[in-house]
């Protein structure tokens, strides 16, 4: 039997019966087993797969323009492909698709019970390197220490595929049921998955219409309780060029009569951002933040505490933008803020000469609220920044970047309690929920294409794991945690999808009458969270 934990407040008020624990079924495996099972698959073939895995420099499409050349996303492939075809998963189909032009992608299906289907998202393709790496550590060098395993790509997103098997496996090793399930892994998330949605085209009708959806590639506040991850910010970004002169000339011949290029990008920057707060000027590029995400905001700032800014490798003597920790948590993942990612037309320090430079580039990445329109805000950041250029200058704006960001549907109970129960169970500590900082530009797309899906978005991301930065690691306790809450969540959606069909629990409803219970689901729900 799993380890049983006091029911919550939301389960005492549910009519009986109407919230069966999945596991009750499971006579074939002790929690015990099945946590091991998932432990041991772990160690002894998950890792030692995702060692081989993090040696792969198999960059994204936007980083590697000769991908499909190089073979290394073709050895990525390989590698999960086959590793998932030698699980021992009755009836379990592992397909490599490509379409012409495009980065392949991994389709899986596993046949379950009843008609539903549960869809689960990773990807495998990878950031570039990145400097800072520590001594002994490399993107292309798998390291493990203790409980974490460094290296490019391993948490992001490369164990989603390995995860997501091993779940379903459990489950079934454990005499669970769940329905059919499709893993989809792509290889060009970190692109901004462009090939992904002629690919949900390509294979509409075999995936069906999945009434769950989960995603292993969001993160996590801690290593100590499930996340669930509610929202996303968008995208919005590009190059702007301050041109002044056509060429170089000495700094002490032309200083003030030459305006310096960097001076016009400062004075343009000036109207996007308030430059002693950061906070972006244009109205724009805010949106209202709802008020259940600002009660989310206030729990989850209480759950994690300092270490919401602790966790950032700061310089020291560095403080934190706010200091109310709801307050940082909502500038995170729904506020707009801008960063200068990159710039050309300076030298670097040891080969400047005091030259007045002819012209300045700045690549500008600007998080835009998970409801923005990214397309408008590139549009609004372009005329912003080009309006009326200060002494004539000639400001040029390349739109690059304009991925939505998502805000999820309301949860489902079922799948609230699901969360809840699968985090007491393998971690001792409830579910929390919040938004990312960070864009997952397929999102959106997915919750287009599948309207009245209830989306579960996780991962393990967590404090220090740096994907996209130097020293990125997976925390392997983490991985397997998250394993068994996805094998639990994906047997309480079966059940689900029984009870809700149950004739018996439509006549108790009906009996205790209608606004009863949806009253105290909604009472229990603002206590809860
Ligand atoms: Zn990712």
């Amino acid at each position: 039997m799993l380890r049983r934990f006091p029911p919550s407040p939301l389960v005492r008020r549910r009519p009986p019966g109407f919230h069966r624990d999945p596991f009750l079924a499971m006579e074939t495996m002790s929690q015990q087993k099945f946590t091991s099972f998932v432990d041991q698959t772990w160690e002894s073939s998950i890792v030692p797969q995702l060692v081989d895995y993090i040696r792969i420099p198999n960059k994204s499409p936007a980083f590697d323009k000769g991908w499909a050349e190089a073979g290394h996303m073709d050895r990525a492939v390989d590698l999960i492909a086959d590793w998932c075809k030698a699980q021992p998963i009755d009836g379990l189909q592992v397909e490599v698709h490509r379409l012409p032009g495009r980065t392949p992608l991994i389709y899986m299906e596993v046949p379950g019970d009843g008609d539903d289907c549960v869809l689960l998202y990773g990807h495998l393709d990878k950031q570039p390197e990145m400097v800072g790496w520590f001594e002994g550590l490399g993107p292309w060098e798998p390291v493990r220490k203790g409980d974490k395993l460094y290296g490019r790509g391993g948490a992001d997103d490369g164990y989603a595929a390995f995860a997501s098997l091993t779940a379903i496996r459990a489950l079934k090793e454990a005499g669970g049921k769940h329905a059919r399930c499709v893993v989809i892994i792509e290889a060009c998330e970190e692109s901004g998955s462009y090939d992904l949605p002629f690919y949900i085209d390509a294979l509409k009708d075999k995936i069906g219409t999945p009434s769950l959806v989960i995603c292993l590639d969001s993160g996590c506040g801690n290593y100590d309780q499930l996340w669930c991850t509610t929202s996303l910010r968008g995208l919005a970004g590009g190059d702007v060029r301050i041109e002044v002169l056509t060429e170089g000339v000495h700094s002490g011949d032309a200083s003030g009569i030459v305006p310096s290029s960097f001076r016009v990008l400062r004075e343009l920057l000036g109207r996007l951002e308030d430059s002693s707060t950061g906070r972006i000027l244009p109205k724009e590029f805010h949106m209202p933040i709802p008020a259940q995400r600002q009660r989310q905001a206030k729990v989850a700032g209480k759950v994690l505490g300092e270490s919401l800014w602790r966790r950032f490798p700061w310089s020291p003597g560095m403080k934190p933008m706010a200091k109310e920790l709801a307050e940082l948590v909502l500038n995170r993942t729904w506020r707009p803020f801008v960063e200068i990612i990159g710039m050309d037309g300076v030298p670097a320090t040891s080969a400047a000469g005091n030259v007045l430079r002819p012209f300045t580039t700045a690549k500008l990445s600007l998080r835009i609220p998970p409801t923005a329109e990214p397309k408008a805000c590139v549009a609004h950041l372009k005329k912003v920044l080009t309006d009326k250029p200060p002494y004539g200058a000639k400001v040029t704006f390349s739109a690059e970047k304009a991925s939505s960001g998502w805000n999820a549907p309301e949860l489902a109970s079922w799948l609230e309690l699901a969360a809840e129960r699968a985090s007491q169970a393998h971690f001792g500590k409830g579910c929390v929920y919040m938004g990312e900082g960070g864009t997952i530009p397929f999102m959106g797309m997915l919750g287009e294409k599948f309207p009245a899906a209830q989306f579960f978005i996780t991962g393990v991301l967590g404090p220090q794991s740096n994907a996209h930065g130097p020293n990125e690691f997976l925390h392997v306790p983490m991985g397997k945690r998250l394993t068994c809450c996805v094998a639990q969540i994906l047997a309480e959606h079966l059940v689900r999808e029984r009870t809700a069909a149950a004739p018996a629990r439509a006549k108790k409803v009906a009996r205790i009458g209608k606004k009863k219970p949806v009253k105290a689901a909604a009472k229990g729900k603002k206590r809860g969270r």
